[in-house]
Formats: C-alpha cells, sequence, structure tokens
C-alpha cells in the first residue's frame, strides 16, 4: 500500500502525505467526510485515532472521531500533509489565515505580553494586533525585521513574547534572515513566528531554519487555485501543538471539510505551479526594471534587492509577487490597475491567475496614517501561471 514516508521528496510527500488510498473502496482521493458527528460503539467507544490503534498517520493525534470540530479525516489529512510539507511535527487547519494567526496567538500570548511584528506586515496582521487583540493587553511593535540589529534592540527594550516575522513581506518583498532572528529570539526567551504565505514551503521551510511555529495563509500559493479561503499553523514543538489543538477545538475555529479536501487537491501540484509562479515573476520583474513608467521594482530575485543573497540562500526561488512603484505617480498607479487585460483587479495572491493591485487603497488601506503604510505609488502583481509573453504584452500596454 502506497505510503508517504518523511524521507519522500517534496514532490511525493505533496502528493501522498495523509493521503493513502481510502481503506474500504481504495479511492486514491481522500474522500470528503461532510459530516458533524460520528456513531460511537456504546458510550465513549469513538472509532479511529489512538483508541483504534493509530500509531501513524493525522489519528495518532486524537484519541477518535467524536465530533467534527474537535477531528475530522479529510481536515486530518490536510494537516497531515502540510506538516509534512513543512518537516514539522503538527500541523492545524484553519478556517482562514487570520483565524490560525488568532489561535496562535492566542495559545502564547498574554495580557501584558509584548510582541515584535514587520513594519510592512499584512495589512490584515497588523489590524489583528492593533484593532483587536490590544484590547486584551497585547502590545505590538512594528521593526524592520530585515534589519537584525533593529530587531534585537526593539528585543532588549520591550522583552517581547513572540517575534512574528514575514519573508518575502507584503508588499515590499523585503527578506528577513530567519536564523538569526531565531537566536536573537531564543536569547530573549521568545519564539519566532514566520509567515510562510508568499514563500510557501516548497520555496522555504522556516522551521528547519530555527523557528518555532509557521503560520500560513492556504487561501495563496497553497490552495492556489483562488477558490477557497484557509489557514494553518504548523509546529515542532508537541506541548505546543497540543495547546493549539486544544484552543482550535475550544474555540471553533478549524477548517470545514470541504475547504480542506480543496485545499489538499491543490497542494498536489504546489511544486509544479511555484516553479512556473517563480520563472513568470522574474521575467516580469527583470522587464518592469528597464521600463520608462517604473521608478523602483521589488523583487528579491532581481540582483539589486537588498535581500537578494539571503533569499538566494534561504530560498527555492524568489516566488510570483512583484511590486513596483509607478514613475508618474498616484493616479498613474492606480489608473493602471484598472487598464490590465488578463491581470485582474483585485485583493489576494497566489493563485494560478494573474491579479493586479494598489495596496495602499486596497490590502494595505488599514494601515494608512500608521507605521505600516505603504508608498501611495505602488502597484503590487501576483504573477500567475499563463504564457509569459502573453503577461508581458498585458503590462507593457498598461503602463503605456
Ligand atoms: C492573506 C494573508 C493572510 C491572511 O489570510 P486569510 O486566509 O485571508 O485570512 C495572512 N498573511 C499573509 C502574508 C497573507 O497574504
Amino acid at each position: 500500500m502506497a505510503q508517504a514516508d518523511v524521507h519522500d521528496a517534496f514532490e511525493t510527500l505533496a502528493i501522498h502525505a495523509g493521503q493513502e488510498p481510502d481503506q474500504l473502496t481504495g479511492a486514491v482521493v481522500p474522500p470528503i467526510y461532510q459530516v458533524s458527528t460520528y456513531a460511537q460503539d456504546g458510550v465513549g467507544g469513538v472509532r479511529g485515532g489512538t483508541k483504534g490503534g493509530a500509531t501513524s498517520g493525522p489519528g495518532r493525534w486524537i484519541e477518535g472521531y467524536e465530533y467534527s470540530r474537535t477531528a475530522n479525516p479529510t481536515r486530518g489529512a490536510l494537516e497531515e500533509c502540510l506538516a509534512a510539507l513543512e518537516g514539522g511535527t503538527r500541523a492545524l487547519a484553519f478556517a482562514s489565515g487570520m483565524a490560525a494567526e488568532d489561535c496562535l496567538i492566542r495559545a502564547v500570548c498574554r495580557p501584558g505580553d509584548h510582541v515584535l511584528i514587520p513594519h510592512d506586515a499584512y495589512g490584515g496582521t497588523f489590524r489583528l494586533f492593533d484593532k483587536v487583540l490590544a484590547g486584551w493587553g497585547l502590545t505590538c511593535h512594528p521593526v524592520p525585521v530585515s534589519d537584525p540589529a533593529a530587531v534585537r534592540s526593539a528585543m532588549a527594550a520591550h522583552g517581547a513574547r513572540l517575534i512574528w516575522v514575514e519573508t518575502p513581506t507584503n508588499p515590499l518583498l523585503s527578506i528577513a534572515d530567519i536564523g538569526s532572528l531565531a537566536e536573537i529570539a531564543h536569547s530573549g526567551g521568545a519564539l519566532l513566528v514566520v509567515d510562510n504565505t508568499f514563500a510557501s514551503p516548497y520555496l522555504q521551510q522556516p522551521l528547519g531554519l530555527g523557528a518555532d511555529a509557521v503560520v500560513h495563509s492556504s487561501t495563496k500559493y497553497l490552495g492556489g487555485h483562488s477558490d477557497v479561503i484557509g489557514g494553518a499553523v504548523v509546529v515542532s514543538d508537541t506541548d505546543l501543538a497540543a495547546r493549539l489543538a486544544f484552543l482550535q477545538n475550544a474555540v471553533g475555529s478549524a477548517a470545514g471539510p470541504f475547504d480542506s479536501w480543496l485545499t489538499l487537491r491543490g497542494i498536489k501540484t504546489l511544486s509544479v505551479r511555484m516553479d512556473r509562479h517563480c520563472a513568470n515573476g522574474l521575467q516580469v520583474a527583470i522587464m518592469l526594471a528597464s521600463h520608462p513608467r517604473v521608478a523602483r521594482v521589488y523583487y528579491p530575485g532581481l540582483p539589486d534587492h537588498a535581500g537578494h543573497e539571503l533569499a538566494a540562500k534561504q530560498m527555492r526561488g524568489f516566488g510570483g509577487v512583484v511590486s513596483f512603484q509607478h514613475a508618474d505617480g498616484v493616479e498613474a498607479a492606480v489608473a493602471m490597475c484598472g487598464r490590465t487585460r488578463l491581470f485582474t483587479l483585485g485583493e489576494s495572491l497566489g493563485g494560478v491567475e494573474s491579479l493586479i493591485e494598489h495596496p495602499a487603497r486596497m490590502t494595505h488601506a488599514s494601515a494608512a496614517g500608521s507605521p505600516l503604510e505603504v508608498p501611495a505609488d505602488l502597484v503590487r502583481l501576483s504573477v500567475g501561471i499563463e504564457n509569459i509573453d502573453d503577461l508581458l504584452d498585458d503590462l507593457r500596454a498598461a503602463l503605456c
């Protein structure tokens, strides 16, 4: 019987980890267990899980199936696959990236704690800290996470519980040194969390570089087809995993079975999609860098990007998100976003189709007036996997 082994390569794990053929029928894809509850064989006689003797697969984390908020086989398959792809012990799948972040923060932080976040963090992450968790006693400090010295001094000044890092960051694509930040975090008694949404585990595996937890918006590259909202947390430490699983069930923010199934289906092609996203992203960045209507390009694959060498060391490729400042200012940037034919004007990223957006008025509008405010003439592209010549033609036509 085909079974994924932790020593299998990434592409193999993406297709097989947590996804053994169904025991009853041999179905090669995990069924959608669209169910809320499970029959018990006598009171407390739950099926599956450790009570049923499971020592491997997702069943090893649960006593058995009693209620789908607590455990569901389709979600379990996704969680097992994500843990394998990130090289973690256990993953937990959530209804959204934000739900995953919230669960992780609440599992780790207590009122009075300080958290360091990237000064160009994802707008929703900043809003969660600034508008929601501030009311529960958490204080967040935006720092430039690509500058370890700045992080070290912020750490010394505030004594943070968590260092929260995105790399590459959104939307400015700066690169943080995960290994150095893990050292800084651990020497100050903090945990290092990496939001790995932009890279995906195919391009970067933060746990292996010293991070304590990885969070994902699986809505983006993992799902990959712009048809599902989801999130995940992956950790190595089994105590932290148990606290997360407790909270996931207690709060009720778990991913549903159909969403889990869609995400798992997307993950099967993650490696081939990412290879194409990277190739197309680089071509777009190179074209923009020499275009007269473009003032500045942000893409870690370009040799003059400040984080290029670090990214080349820490990542397998540079991803499919490219940002740039329009040479003719804000109105030209906004107008261009409405002029593309193939790049659809919309928020989000990481799908097979190309998207264009204006961060200052769209994804990052909530950061206006804060230290996280982004340049008003900035345009962000999520470069899809369409034909590269068609994409370049579309951008050139919209630029002039
Ligand atoms: C989209 C995104 C999130 C939030 O995820 P949702 O699935 O939209 O809740 C978090 N971090 C990053 C980097 C993102 O791009």
